[in-house]
């Protein structure tokens, strides 16, 4: 069974292209068929992380009516698959962005997980991801703006029965000025299910067109990522056992 999972977030710039570039690796190391689609159409992102930003054809030339979804589908060397947004402000004249759905009917059964990138906040473009959705997850930084901007994004979720799977707080530093995990909990009241700290190497890994998984394997914020993806999976992560391993759990 396919399982839609939506990124999400009330707040632009939290990191949401970034776990759904991460998790691509992450849920294909893991065995399972992955398809990365951005639905953040008028600000997309992911093809600049994963190296599809100059494609003859992109999402945008489907939802107008001038590709066929198979042109849009882009195999990344790793294994998964990824259907890009175009860049250019041409891309956004005659799409129908309710073509989104045929997108995702056509894959489901052909992949194990969707992961929509989707657009910040609860316009029109970010409300159909969320629609498009079974699962949520929510991506928050810890500030006070951006756990309140999801609280309302997992308001809208809820009215719209989705499955919300728990908050992803990002760009953690632990310098004294953010809110706790328990704080955001108690305001949002879901689990936070992963604490991804603040890391350089993410936006070197950007840079390189590829993920923090791929660029720095052993960096926290990668160990992190990967422990977020085998929680979706249900599987046990045994990262931990090595020096390093252990260095970087006691800074945790
Ligand atoms: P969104 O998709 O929510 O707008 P992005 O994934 O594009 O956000 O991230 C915005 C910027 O923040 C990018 O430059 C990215 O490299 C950087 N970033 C994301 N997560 C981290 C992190 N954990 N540490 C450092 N930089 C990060
Ligand atoms: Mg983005």
């Amino acid at each position: 069974m396919t399982r839609v999972i939506g990124i999400v977030s009330g707040k632009g710039g939290v990191g949401k292209t970034t776990l759904v570039s991460n998790l691509s690796y992450v849920l294909t190391e893991l065995g399972k068929d992955v398809t990365a689609v951005d639905t953040n159409l008028t600000t997309p992102h992911l093809g600049l992380h994963l190296g599809f930003h100059m494609v003859p054809k992109s999402l945008h030339d489907f939802l107008r009516g001038d590709a066929k979804l198979h042109e849009v589908v882009y195999y990344h060397p790793y294994g998964f698959k990824v259907i890009p947004a175009g860049l250019s402000v041409n891309d956004l004249i005659g799409i129908n962005s309710d073509k989104l759905q045929d997108l995702t009917v056509n894959l489901l059964g052909k992949t194990d997980f969707i992961l929509l990138d989707s657009a910040p906040s609860l316009g029109r473009e970010a409300t159909l991801s969320l629609k498009l959705s079974d699962e949520i997850l929510l991506l928050t930084n810890p500030n006070i703006p951006a756990v309140l901007d999801i609280l309302k994004v997992a308001k809208v979720a809820e009215s719209l029965n989705k499955n919300v799977l728990g908050v992803v707080v990002n760009r953690i530093n632990r310098k004294g000025n953010e809110l706790s995990t328990s704080e955001i909990e108690d305001t949002v009241k879901y689990p936070v299910i992963a604490e991804i700290p603040e890391d350089i190497n993410v936006q070197k890994a950007l840079a390189a067109r590829t993920a923090i998984v791929d660029y720095n394997p052993k960096s926290v914020a990668a160990v992190e990522m990967r422990r977020l993806g085998h929680y979706l999976v249900g599987r046990e992560f045994t990262y931990g056992q090595g020096f390093w391993e252990k260095l970087f759990g006691w800074f945790r």
